[in-house]
């Protein structure tokens, strides 16, 4: 018997009845239909983001770049015009046989971790700006890349909106889920499955309020302009790309696993540090930018520094660990060998944001980089990079 008033215990705010009623009877969704259903919930956004957007002064919203395609994707492409990521297949079977415990331990989703083949007009497309504003990007996009902090604000400004996008698909894609992953099983699954989206939901939530906060700040910066309050660390190479990045990390520990903050926690203003890797017509370059009130991210950056690895190296590890919007050139990837393949696959596969430290770099080398350059609105970073 049904109490019709009882509000569901899975916590949506819908009445028992218009919710998990009868949910154990329900045909069960495939794994291709919850991705499909999750994929649509990301081309659903469509939305300016430049700080001076509003429906009149804004023209169609386009498929905006958050890797250059003019010098950085083009760059990487292969003759077919695509370029290459990891990603995790979750259209795994059931019939692999993998157990939980083998999922969760480090390194256990390795082996779901396979190459994705993308055109370069489709990789790394949000649907975050209109024609028009989107050109906000092009000095750090066409020509001789400038080093100064206006386009170091530019670097930050677009991490700062791709995540943004990211948190809002994801918080969309997190109700979808809620109301589907767990038909046609049992109560005690269906708990099991709610408590778990429960928690990815809440930290979907947690990041959303975060990155609309940091969108909003940079927004005031720009119709300023003041762009002191955005740090940057940028190194400047001689050599082959390899592979490209746009994406935002907030990093628990440091690189000597020290503590910095902890993501779990909901109340925590979390700091971010912004990383881009991508090449002009002669050479490649490594952004991080950050809000310099940042403390934590200033730890971070220095016990990179001050580590004996190598720095682009220890880039390629952060960028395979970190973030899916990620590109890279078959011919570098099959360069590196069935080893650091491995290694890059592995760190793709671990799980972050535990509270756990990450495991500690490796010693290999990713890309052969020649440094000719570094460029920082810190002369801290830039005295300790001297004495090494
Ligand atoms: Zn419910
Ligand atoms: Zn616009």
């Amino acid at each position: 018997m049904v109490d019709e008033e009882v509000q569901c215990w899975c916590g949506s705010g819908l009445l028992f009845q218009e919710c998990h009623f009868g949910r154990e009877e329900m045909k069960p969704v495939l794994p291709k239909q919850a991705e499909r259903a999750s994929i649509e919930s990301f081309k659903t956004t469509e939305i300016c983001f430049h700080p001076f957007a509003d429906e009149l002064k804004c023209d169609d919203i386009i498929r905006a770049h958050t890797v250059s395609r003019g010098q950085t994707l083009k760059a990487l492409a292969d003759s077919t015009n695509h370029v290459y990521q990891l990603g995790l297949d979750l259209s795994f079977s059931p019939s692999r046989d993998l157990e939980q415990k083998d999922l969760f331990s480090p390194g256990g989703m390795k082996d779901l971790v396979g190459i994705k083949k993308i055109g370069t007009k489709k990789a790394s497309i949000i649907r975050g700006f209109c024609g028009r504003h989107d050109s906000v990007f092009n000095p750090i996009e066409s020509g001789d890349l400038v080093i100064n902090s206006e386009n170091a604000f530019l670097f930050w400004f677009r991490s700062v909106v791709f995540e943004l996008y990211q948190k809002i698909g994801l918080v969309d894609s997190g109700s979808y889920q809620r109301s589907n992953l767990d038909k046609g099983q049992t109560f005690a699954d269906q708990v099991l499955i709610q408590a778990s989206l429960g928690w990815i939901d809440t930290g979907a939530k947690h990041g959303l309020r975060r990155y609309r906060d940091l969108w909003k700040r940079s927004c005031f910066l720009y119709r300023k302009p003041n762009y002191e309050e955005i740090s940057y660390l940028v190194f400047k190479y001689e050599g082959v790309l390899g592979y490209s990045v746009t994406c935002n990390l907030s990093p628990e520990y440091d690189c000597n696993n020290g503590f910095l903050q902890k993501l779990a926690n909901v109340k925590n203003m979390f700091q971010v540090l912004s990383l881009t890797v991508l090449s002009d017509k002669r050479n490649i370059f490594v952004v991080f930018t950050w809000q310099s009130k940042s403390k934590r991210i200033y730890k971070f950056l220095r016990s990179l520094l001050n580590s004996s690895v190598d720095i682009p190296s220890a880039v390629t590890e952060l960028t395979f660990l970190y973030s899916e919007n990620h590109y890279f050139c078959k011919s570098w990837w099959d360069g590196l060998g069935e080893e650091k393949q491995n290694l890059l696959k592995r760190r793709h596969s671990s799980l972050i944001y535990t509270g756990k430290p990450i495991e500690p770099f490796s010693l290999e080398q990713f890309t052969d980089w020649k440094e000719v350059g570094v460029f920082s609105s810190e002369e801290d970073f830039l005295r300790i990079l001297k004495q090494g």
